[in-house]
């Protein structure tokens, strides 16, 4: 009888890229493997669901172990890709309770879908990173461009973690056309197919910007224990900057010296009239308005 709890290692692994999200390696695996997501998952010893929502927060234990074995990936490289590597800094709700992994928020988790810089994701071949699943991060101070979050053709969010999308999403949005629903398509349903690295990203046009992402992508990667406190207390005080900014009645002055671009994807994230301008930019706005928001706080907290 075949022994469901057998470890087989996989024959052929892909190695994770540097600063790789977890979704985007399984993503690869799946691909090497010629397999769906799900049964890419089934094959790494992970029996979550196609959606894929509770494995990229934190592994437990036995499923770490489970991964490592079949993979040959050393431990700490598993772990650098899960969203609980962010922990003792950005994400200190991620605690090892495995019970409570998924049902913690953060409202600067992307946790549904994922930024991306077009340029990055061309040049590796379409790797997606674990930063861009956090709000903080919203340039590539690389190729000096805002990040993109939505397809250009259909505007749904990238990378979602739709039941009827998979390893394809690296490349392409796999949004069904003509279909607004979330239920599960067919695999012969039409699908947007817009190339991800043809998407035009902003350019970023000014030094401010890059250097408060440069200064906070220092503080969200975890390193000694004084500076993961130091960074925790920092963004802990910046996003509470962001949600006072956030009730403010008027913007007057708070997007003095911002770029066009980005004053102009601030107002595209405006909520009803009656709303302060900023209330909804953290939950709803595009990398670039979200630029405007860690820079308020870094103005405050940072410089
Ligand atoms: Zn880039
Ligand atoms: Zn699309």
């Amino acid at each position: 009888m075949f022994d469901q709890d057998r470890v087989r290692r996989i024959g052929v692994v892909p190695t994770p890229f540097a600063g790789e999200s977890f979704l985007s390696w399984v993503d690869m695996v799946a691909v090497t493997l010629r397999l769906a997501r799900v049964a890419a998952l089934r094959e790494l010893g992970l029996s979550g669901p196609a959606r894929f929502s509770t494995p990229q927060i934190h592994l437990r234990p036995a499923e770490l172990k489970g991964v490592c074995q079949r993979t040959g990936l050393r431990p700490e490289q598993v772990k650098r890709m899960l969203f609980a590597f962010y922990a003792p800094t950005a994400l200190p709700q991620f605690t090892a309770d495995a019970r409570r992994r998924w049902h913690v928020s953060n409202p600067w988790l992307r946790r549904d879908h994922s930024a991306a810089c077009p340029l990055c994701l061309q040049a590796s071949g379409g790797r997606w990173l674990l930063t861009w699943r956090l709000k903080w991060t919203f340039l590539c101070a690389d190729h000096l461009v805002y990040l993109v979050d939505r397809c250009p053709r259909c505007r749904w969010w990238l990378y979602w973690r739709h039941e009827a999308t998979g390893p394809g999403q690296r490349e392409y949005c796999t949004r069904p056309l003509g279909q607004k629903g979330r239920g599960p398509s067919r695999s012969d349903a039409k699908i947007c197919g817009f190339q991800v690295s043809e998407i035009q990203a902003i350019p970023v046009e000014d030094e401010e910007a890059v250097h408060v992402q440069r200064r906070v992508s220092t503080l969200l990667t975890p390193a000694d224990a004084s500076h993961n406190e130091m960074s925790r207390h920092l963004l802990q005080y910046m996003s509470e900057v962001v949600q006072e900014a956030a009730r403010r009645k008027t913007m007057a002055g708070m997007l003095d010296k911002m770029e066009s671009n980005v004053v102009r994807a601030v107002r595209e994230s405006q909520g009803q009239p009656h709303h302060p301008p900023l209330a909804w930019t953290l939950e709803s706005g595009s990398p670039a308005a979200l630029s405007a928001l860690v820079r308020i706080a870094a103005r405050v907290a940072l410089l």
